[in-house]
């Protein structure tokens, strides 16, 4: 499957956190390589897109879209910097 990139789920991400998240820089908790969300590699996927750490294949993000909102959980990636606000 070919991989899109952060830009994918950046829409999910904004309605989640209230501003542009693919700037936003963290870190893989399995590999600990930092990097952009606009850089994960985002897969997509039903129900909802799941993004992985290019360097070791982790997910480190998982979207999930359903009726009436979307949800994401973060649990592969520790955000370093804040968003900048909107
Ligand atoms: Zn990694």
């Amino acid at each position: 499957m070919q991989a899109l990139d952060g830009n994918a789920i950046a829409g999910s991400l904004a309605e989640v956190f209230g501003a542009d998240m693919t700037m936003a820089v963290g870190r893989c908790v399995h590999c600990a390589t930092r990097s952009m969300i606009a850089e994960l590699a985002v897969y997509p996927r039903v129900p909802g897109p799941v993004a992985r750490c290019r360097t070791c294949g982790n997910v480190v993000m998982v979207v999930i879209e359903f009726h009436g909102g979307v949800e994401v959980r973060m649990d592969g990636f520790e955000l370093e910097r804040p968003p900048a606000t909107v």
